[in-house]
């Protein structure tokens, strides 16, 4: 007890992010009385976008560690707002959330959805991607992100233009032209670029989201072939959100 009444340890919320939703989250809960929020990032992002509030850089350890790290900053709350291809770091949080029984929630925007007109060929990994491209395309713009670009190297006769936030490094293709930008994107930029680039077929992860959705809509105008990389389950027995909003709600109904 202090003089003013018995003193209250603010509830810690941990957002797992690096995404625009992780970003969202965290501005929402901004400010609230009584909560602590700290959001996670991995560190793989040079110059990253970064949340409001308190932020902890670079990984945990895996699930011991971050089973650790919840025990010791007594969290009581995790919000999984990982990419839908950051499987890893989903399938620890629900080891260390099981572990420690701090609930969990996975906050998972929804995939991309196909529309008449399209022409897309799912593929279930990279590798598979980089299987069925020889047969659709011969110029191609790779958007599946700097760590994916490795399981398109052995494909020498393809030529690639291949857009990330940081520098890919090796393995890469022979034929490769690196275009450093981070999203959003408009459907006018993604038009013309994969004109003035001659793209012939498009490799995307399924990762859903408004922000990366033009090239889709550019590459069904122009009639041309998407190989899109399905993801990776959700941890199997874990509330899922597709959106802020719902994780906002879950939260409070904890509180
Ligand atoms: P990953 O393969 O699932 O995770 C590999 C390891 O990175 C994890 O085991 C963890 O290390 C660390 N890690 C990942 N996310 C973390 C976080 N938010 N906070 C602290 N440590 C984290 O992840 P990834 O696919 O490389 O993605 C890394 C980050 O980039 C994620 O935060 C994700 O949201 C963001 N991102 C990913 C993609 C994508 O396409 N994969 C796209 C956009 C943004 P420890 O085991 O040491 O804890």
């Amino acid at each position: 007890m202090t003089p003013d009444g018995p003193t209250r340890t603010p509830a810690h919320v941990l957002i797992l992010g690096g995404t625009t939703e992780g970003r969202t989250l965290a501005a929402a809960l901004d400010g609230r009385p009584g909560l602590r929020v700290t959001s996670s990032l991995a560190g793989r992002v040079a110059q990253p976008r970064l949340p409001v509030g308190e932020v902890r850089i670079g990984g945990f350890g895996g699930p011991d560690g971050l089973a650790d790290w919840l025990r010791a900053e007594a969290v009581d709350a995790v919000v999984d707002a990982t990419h839908p291809f950051a499987a890893g770091m989903s399938n620890n949080a629900a080891l260390a959330a099981a572990a420690t029984g701090v609930p969990l929630l996975v906050l998972r925007r929804p995939g991309f959805a196909p529309v008449a007109g399209d022409r897309w060929h799912l593929a279930p990994s990279l590798t598979a991607a980089a299987t069925l491209l020889p047969g659709l395309g011969r110029r191609v713009f790779l958007s599946s992100g700097r760590q994916g670009i490795a399981a398109f190297a052995h494909l020498d006769g393809l030529h690639f233009l291949a857009r990330s936030v940081d520098r890919p490094e090796p393995p890469l293709p022979l034929s490769l032209e690196v275009l450093l930008d981070r999203g959003p994107f408009t459907l006018d930029g993604e038009r013309a670029l994969l004109r003035e680039h001659r793209i012939d077929v498009v490799v995307t992860k399924d990762s859903g989201g408004a922000a990366t959705a033009p090239k889709l809509t550019a590459a069904r105008e122009l009639g041309l072939p998407v190989v899109v990389v399905e993801r990776p389950p959700v941890p199997a027995g874990l509330p899922v959100t597709p959106d802020v909003a719902g994780a906002v709600r879950w939260l409070e109904q904890r509180a």
